[in-house]
């Protein structure tokens, strides 16, 4: 009995200091609006763009304005060749894909496209192709493909031989469609090698097709798709000898 008695006290010595030493560590409580403030965050501050009437952001790089393809350039050499009328230009076949005298990397490119009219006799990847050549390599693909059949990976917003998109969201032959894309380059080592895939997220006429998809590498016809080191490039339009035609193309580099 007499050795509980001395524990006793020590234990109670000993909760009376831990106490008194916690209320003193007590600091006074903080306020909701005071906690709520601790997670604003008020820089950077985003800086204040402006749309035009027709809805381009004015940091946006307008590569055509209804007037002239100066922008542009043929793969041959020389001038752009294709057609323009009407605040719009078409493909003049055989004359050549064309591509920016600009070279890009990661982008925001919105681009209006539309197909001829059905040719009797033609379908599937001879109805309306061209195509959106990101960094003259990595194409979104352009197909009539409104009540046209072909294999999935190749129809109209496809990341042709790669992804399917997730819907087809055609107007009719004749209107006028919409692209948004997204497009991050890919990153390559000092050496060559691949640190990081190109990737594409696109909405077609405003409708999610591609949910920022992996690509394997460039396009290819045949065979699987290898990825070589390459730097930013140009965007190119696609000669596939289809009069598709296009208007109101603007990016915004990110
Ligand atoms: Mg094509």
């Amino acid at each position: 009995m007499h050795k509980i008695i001395p524990n006793c006290l020590i234990y109670m010595l000993g909760f009376s200091l831990f106490f008194q030493s916690a209320l003193a560590d007590e600091k006074p409580k903080k306020s909701r609006d005071e906690l709520a403030k601790a997670t604003e965050v008020w820089k950077p501050v985003p800086p204040v763009i402006y749309l035009s009437q027709s809805g381009i952001p004015s940091d946006a790089v307008v590569l055509f304005d209804g007037k002239d393809l100066d922008a542009w350039e043929s793969v041959k050499g020389g001038p752009a060749k294709w057609q323009v009328s009407n605040g719009t230009f078409t493909v003049v076949p055989h004359s050549g894909s064309i591509v920016t005298k600009d070279s890009f990397c990661d982008v925001q490119l919105h681009i209006e496209w539309k197909s001829p009219a059905k040719i009797p006799g033609k379908s599937g990847q001879g109805l309306g192709n061209s195509g959106v050549f990101f960094q003259k390599r990595y194409e979104i693909q352009v197909l009539d493909s409104y009540e046209n059949v072909t294999y999935s990976n190749g129809q109209a917003a496809s990341v042709y031989k790669q992804h399917i998109p997730l819907v087809n969201a055609m107007r009719p032959t004749g209107e006028w469609q919409t692209y948004d894309v997204i497009f991050t380059a890919p990153r390559f080592s000092p050496d060559g090698k691949v640190e990081r895939p190109a990737y594409m997220t696109a909405l077609h006429n405003g409708v999610l097709v591609l949910n920022h998809v992996k690509l394997g590498g460039p396009t290819v016809y045949v065979g699987p798709p290898k990825y070589e080191a390459h730097k930013c490039a140009p965007i190119m339009l696609q000669d596939h000898r289809d009069k598709v035609s296009f208007r109101n193309i603007w990016l915004r580099k990110l």
